[in-house]
């Protein structure tokens, strides 16, 4: 038997003239985009290996297979010049989750790069996105436990995402949407807290000609798939502990995660749910 077919392109290089690349389920000629796809991101901070192993797994499992009919594009690894050095930032030290064209500031805690749209690869998947227009992007993060949804439109697929994980999966997480009412004081802190994220541009930043925004999620990974419950503040230590954890035994935690990661994954690709 044979497995569905895995298109592959290079949709730019990095800094070091690595390539840029995304999997998909559909063939890249297809003109327009396909309608009501998802693009799933990891690595876009070279120091989180767990988010590019869980889509390279992901790509290998039966749930990719059961949801061919869904298009789907899965870039692992944006920033491979950082996970070569197992650095957060790119090869000229920017952060490319501060370097997007909404938002950007440069005063900002992390290195924002000296312009927007200053770096290869945030140019990559910015042009990417433009030419695709997925009508959903989930970027994983690690590893702060948090289902977090930019922009009121994605709403629903962060309440999705969080309702299909049974009580054992969802544990760890933390779900963190606009609430009615109190969207413009969390707007605020958002802003403040990563300005010029790809968050912050898909979410807030991005309209399609059509007038439609896509739903924008950043799903952080959890620090610890067994943590009784996420607390409202993450110990301090928790990127010490998950970064142990990740060197002792890397499959057992990915083990752990993996329900969890893939049936939000799915819960995303399928969504709106088709009857
Ligand atoms: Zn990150």
């Amino acid at each position: 038997m044979q497995g569905s077919p895995i298109f592959t392109r290079s949709i730019g290089r990095s800094v070091e003239g690595r390539e840029i690349i995304v999997h998909a389920n559909f063939g890249f000629a297809v003109s327009p985009p396909p309608r009501n796809s998802t693009l799933l991101i990891g690595g876009t901070h070279g120091n989180e290996p767990a988010t590019v192993r869980a889509l390279e797994d992901y790509l290998q499992s039966p749930a990719w297979e059961a949801l061919r009919q869904f298009p789907t594009m899965v870039l692992p690894l944006a920033n491979p010049d950082g996970a070569e050095r197992a650095t957060r930032y790119n090869a000229r030290g920017v952060d490319l989750n501060r370097n997007c064209g909404f938002n950007w500031r440069p005063d900002c805690e992390e290195p924002p790069g000296p312009a927007a749209w200053s770096e290869p690869e945030s140019v990559a998947l910015r042009d990417f996105i433009l030419a695709w227009q997925p009508a959903k992007v989930v970027s994983l993060h690690w590893a702060l436990a948090e289902i977090d949804a930019d922009g009121v439109q994605s709403t629903p697929l962060a309440q999705a995402m969080w309702e299909s994980l049974d009580e054992n999966a969802r544990r760890p997480y933390r779900l963190r949407v606009t609430e009615p009412g109190r969207g413009q004081r969390r707007l605020e802190r958002i802003y403040a807290a990563c300005p010029g994220s790809v968050g912050q541009w898909c979410g807030y930043g991005l309209e399609y000609a059509d007038g439609s925004a896509p739903a924008m999620i950043t799903l952080e990974l959890p620090y610890d798939p067994e943590a009784e419950a996420r607390p409202d503040e993450l110990p301090e230590d928790h990127l010490d502990t998950v970064r142990a954890l990740w060197k002792t035994d890397a499959a057992g935690y990915l083990r752990g995660i993996e329900p969890g990661v893939h049936a939000m994954l799915a819960t995303a690709i399928r969504f709106p749910a088709h009857s």
